[in-house]
């Protein structure tokens, strides 16, 4: 064999694994199809969404809140050109960083579609047409995700768009349609009305961010309609849309089944990502995809039911985030070693970059509630936070989860400044299975966002919340 390990897809699971297997002195190749390294994340995902909100944010305080600091501006403009440029600089950033980590870790790399030939040998097709095959002892599939396509409802790619498109405009759309209030919606339709667009979300269920704990959507609808002016279209069923011209019309069913026509400049359809497959050739090894999501069944070292087939990412079962693939990456080259790693799935925190951030980890109110587990919850509103009055981002709150027996922090999850960066300090105290009471003994420094942890951990444990 030319390779102990050839991972198939260079996004946050492929790159993350093939680095960790160099580093466990593996010999490593990595095909990818596209001309540059780090998949969804760093080209059409994570990052360029970041990078655009951002932007769009720093805009956003100029025109709202800069009066109010005491800072006057004259003539502000958005130059939509300059900013796509800006995003497009930090993703080329991002990716470069890939090709010279591959290089330092003495990584293969070959550009083209990776197929089965059987499980020791992958064909890489170019772009050209010309192909070559190269063999290994383990493959791993680091195919990623695409975004999630109805079928009623025909992406054109220039008015009815995907989050990949959406990234690309390049100028300030009057209105927009988001269809879908999940996380990758919202995101992106936060940074158009911060821009100035009016955008409406069409959602099928009565709650945005319906898998998070429900008090954080509840929160997030309200100030995003108060502060950004963004409209909810819930409980609406989309039934299609059509572009004319440079208009879009979305029609849709509302709760009493009556027909809803709306009209925008762009649509972006966000109903979420699919696991992409094509092309692998995984009838070549017997491999069949689950029916609903398409996704490549793994047992618990994730491998696949071939020996020395290792799945990871978006392309499995389990949540569709960045660093859920680069834990399995690492998971999957370490148990290649022959190590024993773990992962704990109940600890994979979810974000949604809007502002304010949401973020939280471990079980939801409903999820304890379900389950039958007795619980005490104590929640702090950044309203009453020294740190966030003085930056004027008083709306949001901490709620702290613990069982009501051990004290064990059950869950967390909070809306307000920098909850995405916050959120760590639940993580690490769930890891460390840290009792609400550990979290209200901690100092933590004053003033900070992060107070409002101690001080909902303090509410948990005999409601003594000093601030509130
Ligand atoms: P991917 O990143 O999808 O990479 C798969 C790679 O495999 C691709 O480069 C693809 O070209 C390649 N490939 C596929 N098939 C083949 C083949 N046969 N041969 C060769 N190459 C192949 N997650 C977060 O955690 N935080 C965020 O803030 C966040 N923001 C997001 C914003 C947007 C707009 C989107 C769309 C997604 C976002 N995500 C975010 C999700 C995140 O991007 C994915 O969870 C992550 O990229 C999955 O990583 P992966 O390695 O499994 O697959």
């Amino acid at each position: 064999m030319q390779y102990d390990v050839v991972i198939i897809g260079s996004g946050p699971g492929g790159y993350v694994s093939a680095i960790r297997c160099a580093q466990l002195g593996l010999k490593t190749a990595v095909i990818e199809k596209y001309k540059t390294f780090g998949g969804t994340c760093l080209n059409v995902g994570c990052i360029p969404s970041k990078a655009l909100l951002d932007s769009s944010e720093h805009y956003h305080n100029a025109a709202h809140t800069f009066t109010t600091h005491g800072i006057d501006l004259k003539d502000l403009t958005v130059n939509m050109p300059q900013m796509i440029a800006r995003k497009d600089d930090v993703v080329a950033q991002n990716t470069a960083g890939i090709t010279y980590l591959f290089k330092k870790n003495k990584i293969d790399s070959f550009e083209g579609l990776g197929s089965f030939v059987d499980k020791n040998t992958i064909k890489i097709t170019k772009a050209d047409g010309t192909s070559e095959t190269i063999t290994a002892k383990n493959v791993v599939i680091a195919s990623g995700s695409k975004p999630t396509a109805l079928p009623f409802l025909p992406i054109d790619k220039k008015r009815i768009i995907t989050s990949t498109e959406a990234l690309n405009i390049k100028e300030v759309p009057k209105t927009m349609i988001v269809i879908g209030g999940g996380v990758i919606g919202l995101e992106l339709g936060s940074v158009y009305a911060r821009l100035g667009t009016k955008v409406s979300v069409v959602e099928y269920l009565p709650a945005i961010i319906a898998t998070m704990d429900a008090g954080l959507g509840k929160e997030l609808q309200r100030v995003l309609k108060k502060s950004l002016g963004m409209e909810f279209f819930m409980g609406h069923k989309v039934t299609g849309a059509t572009a004319k011209g440079e208009k879009v019309t979305v029609s849709a069913l509302n709760a009493k089944g009556e027909e809803v026509n709306l009209e925008a400049d762009y649509c972006i359809v966000a109903v979420g990502r699919t696991a992409y497959t094509e092309g692998l050739g995984l009838e070549n090894i017997g491999i069949k995809t689950e029916e609903r999501g398409h996704k490549i069944p793994v047992n618990a070292h994730l491998e696949t039911a071939v020996q020395g087939v290792y799945a990871i990412g978006d392309v499995v079962t389990g949540a569709m985030l960045a660093h859920k693939a680069e834990d399995e990456g690492i998971f999957v080259a370490e148990t290649i070693a022959g190590q024993k790693p773990h992962i704990n799935y109940n600890l994979i925190p979810g974000v949604v970059y809007t502002w304010p951030e949401v973020a939280s980890v471990g079980y939801t109110e409903e999820q304890l509630k379900e389950k039958g587990v007795k619980y005490k919850a104590g929640s702090f509103p950044f309203k009453a936070s020294g740190r966030a009055k003085a930056s004027m981002d008083t709306d949001g709150f901490v709620k702290v989860l613990a069982d009501e027996a051990t004290d064990e922090i059950l869950g967390v999850h909070m809306i307000g400044p920098r909850a995405a960066d916050m959120i760590a300090e639940a993580v690490v105290a769930m890891e460390f299975r840290a009792s609400a009471e550990d979290i209200a003994r901690i100092c933590h420094a004053h003033p900070t966002y992060t107070e409002a942890m101690k001080e909902a951990a303090m509410a948990a444990t005999a409601n003594r919340a000093i601030h509130i």
